[in-house]
C-alpha cells in the first residue's frame, strides 16, 4: 500500500454494501482493513433494498451507471457462490428475469435498442399472449411488455450477513455500534477518526457512509451532492412459485423470493433522515401489487419498512480520491442501485487506493 504505516492501512466508515464490498476487495489486495459502523453492520439501506441486480429501466440511466452495473452482473453469481462456500449463508442469487409492463413512448424503443446493443443485453418485446405465457398470474389488462431474461436478484439482507462473516474470517477488524464523529485531517492528510469510545489512526480513510456521508464530509469542508431519499417496501406472504419473474410497472415492482415471499417496492420520498413508515405508502404498494397480480388480494402483508437511499444527481456515485486531502477516499451516492453497482464500485475504489490500473475509466465518478 502506498504510504502505509503501523496504523490501519485502510479504515472504512460505513458497513453497508459499499463498505463491506470495499473491505473485501481491499483485504484481498493485501490491505489491513478496519470497518466501522454506527449501528450493526448492514442494517441501513443495504438491508432495506430489494436486491434487483439491474437499474430499473436501465436505458434511462447514463453510461457510467450502466458500466458499473454490467460489471456487477457478471460478478454476482461468483460472489454468491464464493460466499455460500465460505460462510454457509446462501444469498440466493437467482436469475429470475425481469418483466416490464409499462406503456413506453414510441421514441423510447430506439433508446432501448441502442442501450441493448451497447451493453450486450438480451431483451424480448412481448404482446398480450406472450405476457401471460411469460408470467401466467399477471393481470390480463397489460398489452405490451419487455422481458429481460438475464436480470437476476439477490437477497440483500443475507448478502450483507454473509459478507460480514466472510470478512471476519479473513481477518478484517469490524467495529459496530460506534459512530465516527470526526475525520481528522492534518496538513492536508487524513490521520484518523474520532469516536465517542476513542480515536483510531489510519492513513487511508474511505467514506462509505451512505446517506450520512454528506454531513461527515461537510465537517472537513468537503461538499458532495448526496442526500437521503426514503424508500418504503412491503412483503406479501404468498406461495413459492406463484410469481417467478421480477415484475415492474410505473416504478413499482414485485420481487419473488425463493420461499414465496414477495417484496413490493418502492416509494421515493424526500423527507430527510425520517425512516418511519406510512399507512398511505403501505396501501399504495399493496394496490400496485394487486394491479400487477390480482390474486395477491388473498395474501397478507407480513412486513413493512423504510430505508434511506444515498440519493445523487442522475444516480451516478462518487468513487474517488479527494484531490486535495491525501488519503481521503469516497465511495457513496449509489442512490437506487447500490446493490448492483457495489462490486464494480468496490473494485474501482481498490484500484484507486492501490494505484493499480482501474477496471473502468474512473473520471465519471470523480468528486
Ligand atoms: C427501498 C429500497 C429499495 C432498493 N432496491 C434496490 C435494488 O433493488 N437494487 C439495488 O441495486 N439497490 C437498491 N436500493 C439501493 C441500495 O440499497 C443502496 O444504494 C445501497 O444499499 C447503498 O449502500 P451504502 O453502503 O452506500 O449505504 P448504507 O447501506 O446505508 O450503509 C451506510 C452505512 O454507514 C453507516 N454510517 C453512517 N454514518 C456513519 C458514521 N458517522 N459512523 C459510522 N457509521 C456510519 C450506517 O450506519 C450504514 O450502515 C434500494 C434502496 C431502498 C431504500
Amino acid at each position: 500500500m502506498p504510504g502505509s504505516s503501523t496504523s490501519n492501512d485502510v479504515l472504512i466508515i460505513g458497513g453497508g454494501i459499499m463498505g463491506l464490498l470495499s473491505a473485501r476487495e481491499l483485504q484481498r489486495a493485501g490491505a489491513r482493513v478496519t470497518l466501522i459502523d454506527k449501528n450493526k453492520i448492514g442494517t441501513e439501506s443495504s438491508w432495506a433494498g430489494g436486491g434487483i441486480l439491474s437499474p430499473l429501466y436501465p436505458w434511462r440511466y447514463t453510461d457510467p451507471v450502466n458500466a458499473l452495473a454490467k460489471w456487477g452482473q457478471a460478478q454476482y453469481p461468483i460472489i454468491a457462490d464464493t460466499l455460500t462456500r465460505e460462510t454457509g449463508i446462501d444469498p440466493e442469487w437467482t436469475a429470475s428475469g425481469l418483466l416490464i409492463l409499462d406503456n413506453l413512448q414510441p421514441d423510447e424503443h430506439n433508446t432501448i435498442a441502442t442501450w441493448a446493443k451497447t451493453f450486450d443485453s438480451k431483451l424480448d418485446l412481448l404482446v398480450k399472449n406472450d405476457i401471460r405465457r411469460c408470467e401466467p398470474v399477471v393481470n390480463s389488462k397489460f398489452t405490451q411488455g419487455i422481458h429481460m431474461p438475464d436480470v437476476a436478484q439477490i437477497r440483500n439482507p443475507r448478502l450483507v450477513k454473509a459478507l460480514k462473516v466472510a470478512l471476519l474470517a479473513a481477518g478484517v477488524n469490524i467495529i459496530e455500534d460506534t459512530e465516527v464523529t470526526d475525520i481528522v485531517v492534518k496538513s492536508n492528510h487524513v490521520t484518523g477518526i474520532k469516536t465517542p469510545s476513542g480515536d483510531h489512526v489510519a492513513d487511508h480513510i474511505v467514506v462509505a457512509s451512505g446517506a450520512w456521508s454528506t454531513q461527515l464530509l461537510a465537517d472537513i469542508n468537503v461538499t458532495i451532492d448526496v442526500k437521503p431519499v426514503r424508500g418504503q417496501m412491503i412483503i406479501i406472504d404468498a406461495q413459492p412459485g406463484l410469481v417467478s419473474k421480477i415484475i415492474l410497472e410505473n416504478n413499482h415492482y414485485i420481487i419473488p423470493r425463493r420461499d414465496g415471499q414477495l417484496l413490493v417496492g418502492s416509494t421515493l420520498e424526500d423527507v430527510g433522515f425520517d425512516k418511519s413508515t406510512t399507512e398511505e405508502a403501505k396501501q399504495l404498494l399493496q394496490q400496485a401489487a394487486m394491479a400487477l397480480v390480482p390474486t395477491l388480494e388473498q395474501f397478507k402483508i407480513k412486513h413493512h419498512w423504510a430505508g434511506l437511499r444515498p440519493g445523487s444527481p442522475k444516480g451516478i456515485p462518487i468513487i474517488s480520491a479527494h484531490p486535495d486531502i491525501k488519503g481521503l477516499f469516497i465511495n457513496t451516492g449509489h442512490f437506487r442501485n447500490g446493490v448492483i453497482l457495489g462490486p464494480a464500485s468496490a473494485r474501482l475504489l481498490t484500484d484507486l487506493i492501490t494505484a493499480k490500473r482501474t477496471i473502468l475509466d474512473s473520471k465519471p465518478y470523480t468528486i
